[in-house]
């Protein structure tokens, strides 16, 4: 019995880890359940850029074709700029982001890197150029080192340890009873939030993208961990073309443009002072979050 027990646990094991390892992607983006799938045409080539700017031009999107998601979107990310997109949930800042990293393609109108359309670029390339720190950021069940090399599978452990110290992660790894080589993930050391988007930082970092998505967190961390993780965020941006989506209205202030969403339009946009002194949906949303934080304790 027990011969026969041990391979299927093996076997167990292995399947849990394939099936964990293909979900990951989809579950950076919640697309579990999704089943299209965009394919690369035959003519397709490969993304030219260095210094990209990104355009949406005119973007019309529906999952479901009775329902129309976005109206129309148009917006630039000129090179090494960041725009954040805030709204209410709902309004399709992740549809934004789920588009530009390709997985759908829009229903009319344009999405290009470069004047290049995304449609007719391999998908390889157009997702070798882009970084995403997700909201919820995925940890395979292996060793934290291998955790972040996943950024980049030939970084060298030098280089590895780098992005972990620019992450400010590397000294708790190294505090670690087996440091790098400690598990982590489901059946390993449990990460908090904070240290979780950090690790997602050190991804990004060995992966040196041109451009840079950011789905900022929903659940709140603590403010000190908040504020750290944005300063190293604002640091990993320089340079690089950046989306970010914004739940907390902290985070963007130093954006050079903010797009407000409300069910699939842009209903505003400007810096973050412009759009205060406008006095409209975007200084409401203001007043609200200052309100709450406020009348949260300390
Ligand atoms: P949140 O702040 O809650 O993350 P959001 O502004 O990012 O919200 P999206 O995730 O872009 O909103 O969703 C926009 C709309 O598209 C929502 O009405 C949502 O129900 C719908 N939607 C999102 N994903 C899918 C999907 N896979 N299939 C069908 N409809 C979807």
């Amino acid at each position: 019995l027990l011969q026969m027990a041990m391979p299927l646990n093996y076997l167990g094991m292995m399947y849990r880890e394939v099936k964990q390892a293909l979900t990951n992607i989809e579950r950076l983006w919640g697309l579990l359940d999704e089943q299209q799938e965009v394919r690369d045409k035959a003519e397709a080539r490969a993304l030219q850029t260095t210094q990209p700017r990104l355009a949406f031009e005119d973007v019309r999107f529906s999952y479901d074709t009775r329902r129309e998601i976005l109206h129309g979107i148009r917006f630039e990310v000129p090179p090494g700029h960041t725009v954040a997109v805030v709204g209410h949930s709902g309004s399709g800042k992740s549809t934004l982001a789920r588009l530009l990293y390709r997985f759908y393609d829009v229903d009319s109108g344009a999405i290009t890197i470069d004047g290049q359309d995304l449609r007719a670029l391999t998908q390889d390339s157009v997702r070798g150029a882009i970084g995403i720190v997700p909201q919820d950021t995925v940890l395979f069940n292996d060793s934290i080192r291998y955790n972040i090399r996943y950024g980049r599978p030939s970084a060298s452990d030098e280089e590895v340890e780098d992005a972990a110290r620019a992450a400010h992660i590397h000294r708790f790894i190294e505090s670690l009873p087996d440091g790098y080589d400690s598990e982590v993930g489901e059946r390993g050391l449990k990460l908090s939030g904070g240290e979780k988007q950090r690790v997602a930082i050190a991804r990004a970092l060995l992966k040196n993208p041109a451009i840079l998505i950011f789905d900022e967190a929903t659940s709140a961390l603590d403010s000190a961990s908040e504020k750290a993780i944005q300063a190293e965020l604002d640091r990993i941006a320089i340079g690089r073309t950046t989306l970010v989506i914004a739940h907390r209205l902290s985070t963007v202030m130093d954006a050079d443009e903010i797009l407000v969403m409300d069910a699939g339009n842009i209903v505003e946009r400007g810096n973050h002072a412009a759009l205060i002194a406008r006095n409209g949906h975007y200084a409401a949303m203001w007043r609200l979050q200052q309100q709450a934080s406020e009348a949260a304790p300390t």
